[in-house]
């Protein structure tokens, strides 16, 4: 349950100094405790969330544990620990670093190594009920090959939990509040003790009254009944770079399933993850950033040369054929290819020439091949 900075600003992973400062001073206006309707432990929240992302060298701490954050649980179970550097975050776990950061892991700040751990690993256990995260979406999308050449924005329509709109996300009922879990004591976690034949073990487990966050609404929001989250048709705007490649996938930090009661900053939306498929093209085809056209001439046009137009991905152009081509030989268009995804420049466009015979002569064609044939052409 590592906080989002992000999340309890509003504001989005590549916001601005300027926004930052700007979300941070509505928000500590909006809570501030001297204030009717001001809530401590919210404004001590937003403060430590502006602490940190305000300073350029916190925020990319900050930023950097997050990234390792989501490589430890992202890799499954299957890949252990592996890869995973402890050593960035020494002082983040000793709390009075060099920096003077402290990340909170255990949900109230409770708790020694092991449960920080816990919670670090096990963030994305679904048995634990997903209220750290909420779940990743993937989906499918086909493009053509012209719209991988020039990159384009697609809206997708997808069904996925998103912050109910009812009650903003918080699960509560309007005029009611949100108020200390009964059952948990605030703590969002309950301990358990078991019997096995080592002896009594006391484990810790998320409270499933709260789902682990401490606080519940009094009264319930009618919309999504408490969760703060709704299933709903959302449209998605996706920018799909100049030159993708076939089955790529773009990864939408933040736009998948809205967590637990997204507005109570211990829930982080899942990702939106779009795997891109290229359609079949019926002209061109393609090997990396080249393209391939193969271009069928008549003998005529192979032995005397000519002038021909020819598609390309941005559009048509005159191809001239020097005379006495022969077949399969190969013509490069240099830059008419797809755009290098990475780095600057475009790939090719390889025209393979294919010399046709005819299969149906007139009388006449067939008297002036066999001349030719006279001639030992
Ligand atoms: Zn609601
Ligand atoms: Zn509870």
């Amino acid at each position: 349950m590592s906080k989002d900075y992000y999340n309890i600003l509003g504001i989005s992973k590549s916001a601005s100094d300027n926004e930052i400062k700007k979300a941070f001073r509505k928000l500590a206006h909006k809570y501030h405790p001297d204030k009717g309707g001001g809530d401590e432990a919210k404004f001590k929240e937003i403060n430590e969330a502006y602490q940190v992302l305000s300073d350029k060298q916190k925020r990319g701490q900050y930023d950097q544990f997050g990234s390792a954050f989501d490589q430890a649980g992202g890799g499954g179970a299957g890949q252990g620990f592996g890869g995973f550097d402890f050593s960035g975050f020494s002082s983040g776990f000793s709390g009075g670093g060099p920096g003077g950061i402290k990340f909170e892991f255990g949900g109230d700040g409770g708790g020694g190594f092991g449960d920080m751990f816990g919670d670090l690993f096990g963030s994305r256990n679904k048995e634990r009920g997903g209220q750290e995260k909420g779940d990743d979406v993937a989906v499918d999308l086909d493009i053509s090959l012209e719209e991988a050449a020039t990159g384009i924005e697609k809206e997708i329509n997808i069904y996925l939990s998103s912050v109910c709109s009812e009650c903003k996300g918080s699960g509560v009922k309007t005029g009611s509040k949100i108020t200390t879990c009964k059952t948990c004591r605030g703590a969002g976690q309950i301990k358990r003790e078991r019997r096995t034949i080592l002896g009594i073990f006391a484990q810790m487990e998320i409270c499933q009254d709260c789902q682990g966050q401490g606080e519940k609404p009094e009264k319930n929001c009618g919309k999504c009944g408490g969760d703060g989250k709704v299933k709903e048709n959302k449209i998605i705007k996706i920018k799909i770079p100049a030159g993708i490649a076939d089955n790529q996938t773009i990864r939408l930090s933040g736009q998948g399933e809205a967590g637990f009661r997204p507005s109570s900053g211990k829930s982080i939306p899942g990702d939106l993850y779009i795997t891109v498929h290229l359609n079949q093209h019926s002209l061109f085809e393609r090997r990396g950033d080249d393209i391939i056209y193969k271009l069928e001439i008549n003998f005529s046009q192979a032995a005397l040369g000519d002038k021909i137009e020819i598609p390309t991905l941005s559009g048509k152009v005159k191809l001239k054929i020097p005379s006495g081509i022969q077949s399969g030989k190969i013509i490069k268009l240099k830059n008419k290819g797809l755009p290098h995804l990475q780095g600057r420049g475009e790939g090719d466009m390889f025209v393979v020439i294919v010399i046709k015979t005819p299969d149906k002569l007139s009388r006449r064609q067939k008297g002036i091949i066999e001349k030719l044939r006279e001639e030992g052409i």
